[in-house]
């Protein structure tokens, strides 16, 4: 069978279709235990059907618990998992999942990694730490306090770390987020001089083993076993052990957790698919945010080999999961309270109290730390603070430019201007400001038409509407065109392409209104000359700027680079280089663009007829709002404030207007574009009540 070569797919992914399509001879091993494998195919079928633009191949790949028992059994060596989660991280990539429906799951990591709930701490010449996992510190904090107390016995100057491994993401195909954030993990334990890592949890096991680099890792239970850790008991009984998915292969945990468990006197009694055969519990993969059809199942199968009263296993996960099918119970507690855990006393926190747990157990370890040794997770995002200070930085220059010019100007007369505006033109200035949206609308869609990616005008304008609310309220680094940007990108599910027309179209615009503005310098009364220098200078870089876009170029540090940044970006250039095929789409773009500049500048003529002043002429109104238009562009105040009133006092003064008059003028147009915009905000609104229902309501949404 052919592997389907989809132009789309990473190179790294593609080599796994094609190792799974020649290798794999059909013997259907895999597929005895797997239902996910039963109803889908066997993984040869799948690797050469996979369609990656299907309904079905965009759910197929979250249904498979990525819980890596067929790689465990295949005769020829192959990792159908590998497949699966290949294909996850493509349709991540690729933009094609809808993450909302893990919310639940992508929040609880969210917390996992953030400040309040992430703690390190590192005593002196400590090289290995404890790494209890999210799952351990919120169902038992006090055990796990404990447990590294225990820990210390054998290795006395550990330390302890609680933070998130984003095995979640990791699992969900995030590819992007999992490496910046895992990465960000490891870089705080070698910086800090730790080479080892003790782990609790079979999850973080996995992601340590798997990418954790230099830092060698091991579970918590081989350090307990080898330094005779645990107590010596003369309990009774026979009991099966559950071994959780992420320890697959790993006969040390495997032999230390049986030799833990005989020493407290018990009798390890093996089921049929025990240590590198076992089954997944059934959590695996996030498979239940989707479908519970397979992942129900492998309870059930566990629970059919059950011979015992008793199964312990040692992931906090796996036992609150297979808790309602099988007396499951964690090693933990057989440790801490093993008379308890035969009666069946044992009690452990549940979901939501489990982070009350959490920020117990971390200000308990504070307590009994030196401050030295305390630290956070490094933020390698320290651009975010910045971006921050930035942003107050450009409020506060607009603050600044307004408060002068309102100091300058006489607030007597612009209070009489304000309150003499005729209430008659104000249909006359809306109607041109919705007129100038929709021309915007309409220019945006001959570009996306051009791309292939059809959208209604209506739905254009209203996105459109939405960016201006943003644009106008939200004094932040998503300005309106990111919402554009998103928005239509979720339309159709191609961020990229949105990308791209967005920033093609800006880059028209750019060039569109410095042509209008030259155009009405020329034919202008008393044009400004020293205006014509910017004018001109914005004209050479929105040239020069389209030009680069449509030979759909890609830096070459870019180039160099791995991962999402790099497949986004060349995603983004591709898209931006076909519509230099497109030269009617980019020529219509180009004088719907002009169309616009023109109504702008009739929206600033309506204003002013409106405060009854004397209206220049057309041309010097083109000259004038392009001008006071390229001012606004500075990045120096937020969405041109300050600054396109600044720009207007000066233009406006040579047709004798007064500042009080100019600031009157650019303040009311700011006013009722952001009166206007506030249906933006509306529709927003609504549209999100609305999704969050319709998710509420969904079963599957990928
Ligand atoms: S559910 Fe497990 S056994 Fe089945 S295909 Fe996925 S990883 Fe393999
Ligand atoms: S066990 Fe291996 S060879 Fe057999 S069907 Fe599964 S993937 Fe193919």
């Amino acid at each position: 069978m052919n592997v389907i070569k989809e132009k789309n797919f990473s190179e790294s992914f593609q080599s796994v279709l094609e190792e799974i399509s020649e290798k794999c001879n059909k013997c259907g091993l895999c597929s005895k235990d797997c239902e996910f494998l039963k109803f889908y195919g066997l993984p040869k079928d799948i690797a050469g059907s996979f369609d990656i633009n299907s309904k079905k191949g965009c759910l197929m790949p979250f249904e498979c618990s990525l819980c890596n028992l067929c790689s465990a059994v295949c005769p020829q060596g192959l990792n159908p998992k590998n497949m699966f989660l290949g294909m996850r991280r493509e349709l991540n990539r690729l933009e094609k999942i809808n993450y909302n429906v893990y919310s639940r799951i992508l929040n609880y990591e969210k917390r996992g990694i953030s400040k309040k709930y992430s703690c390190y701490l590192i005593p002196e010449n400590c090289n290995t730490v404890f790494f209890p996992g999210c799952a351990l510190s919120g169902t038992r904090s006090g055990k796990t306090y404990d447990l590294y107390e225990r820990l210390k016995k054998g290795i006395p100057n550990l330390g302890i770390v609680l933070d998130c491994c984003t095995k979640p993401s990791h699992d969900l195909g995030r590819s992007g987020f999992f490496n910046e954030k895992f990465g960000e993990l490891k870089s705080c334990l070698v910086q800090r001089g730790i080479v080892e890592v003790i782990v609790a949890c079979p999850n973080c096991y996995k992601i340590f083993s798997e990418y954790g680099d230099t830092i060698k890792v091991k579970t918590a239970y081989e350090v307990i076993e080898k330094n005779n850790l645990s107590e010596l008991n003369n309990l009774t009984g026979s009991v099966n052990v559950h071994d959780p998915c992420g320890v697959r292969f790993n006969n040390k945990a495997y032999n230390a957790v049986r030799n833990i468990i005989r020493k407290s006197g018990l009798t390890v009694v093996e089921t049929v698919h025990c240590k590198e055969k076992s089954f997944c519990c059934g959590e695996g993969g996030s498979v239940n945010y989707v479908d519970n059809r397979f992942g129900g199942k492998w309870a059930r199968k566990i629970k059919e080999e059950i011979t015992e009263s008793k199964v312990i296993t040692y992931c906090a996960g796996c036992e609150n999961f297979l808790k309602p099918h099988v007396p499951a119970v964690h090693l933990i507690d057989l440790i801490s309270e093993p008379e308890n855990l035969l009666a069946g006393k044992v009690k452990v926190t549940r979901s939501p109290f489990t982070y009350l747990n959490r920020l117990k157990l971390k200000r308990r370890l504070i307590k009994n730390s030196v401050p030295s040794e305390i630290s956070e997770r490094n933020n390698i995002r320290s651009g975010h603070k910045n971006s921050k200070i930035f942003t107050w930085l450009r409020v506060l220059i607009s603050l600044v430019l307004l408060a002068v010019l309102v100091s300058a100007a006489d607030p007597v007369k612009i209070k009489q201007s304000v309150s003499g505006f005729n209430g008659s033109c104000l249909p006359l200035v809306f109607g041109l400001i919705a007129l100038s949206v929709f021309i915007s609308a309409l220019k945006w869609k001959v570009l996306l038409d051009a791309q292939n990616n059809r959208i209604g005008l209506i739905r254009l304008f209203r996105i459109y509407v939405i960016s201006l609310f943003f644009n106008n309220f939200l004094p932040s680094s998503i300005g309106g065109d990111g919402v554009r940007i998103y928005l239509a990108g979720k339309h159709y599910n191609r961020t990229s392409s949105a990308a791209a027309s967005v920033v093609v179209e800006r880059a028209i615009a750019t060039i569109s209104l410095s042509l209008l503005g030259l155009a009405g310098f020329l034919f202008s009364v008393k044009p400004l000359v020293i205006a014509v220098w910017p004018l001109t200078i914005v004209l050479i870089a929105g040239i020069a700027l389209t030009l680069t876009l449509l030979t759909g170029w890609t830096p070459g540090f870019i180039k160099k680079r791995k991962g999402r940044l790099r497949d986004s970006w060349v995603a983004f250039s591709t898209a931006a280089g076909e519509l230099k095929n497109e030269q009617s789409a980019l020529l219509v773009n180009l004088v719907l663009s002009l169309a616009f500049q023109i109504s702008v500048a009739m929206v600033a003529a309506a204003v002013i007829r409106g405060l009854g002043l004397p209206v220049p002429g057309m041309a010097d109104m083109f000259f004038i709002t392009s001008a006071s238009s390229v001012f606004a562009m500075i990045p120096a105040g937020i969405n041109g404030y300050g600054l396109r009133e600044c720009a207007y006092v000066i233009l406006l003064q040579p047709y004798g207007f007064s500042s009080s008059h100019a600031l009157t003028i650019s303040v009311l147009f700011a006013l009722f574009v952001s009166i206007f915009s506030l249906a933006g905000g509306l529709d927003w609104a609504i549209s999100k009540q609305r999704d969050n229902k319709s998710l509420e309501n969904s079963e599957v949404t990928i």
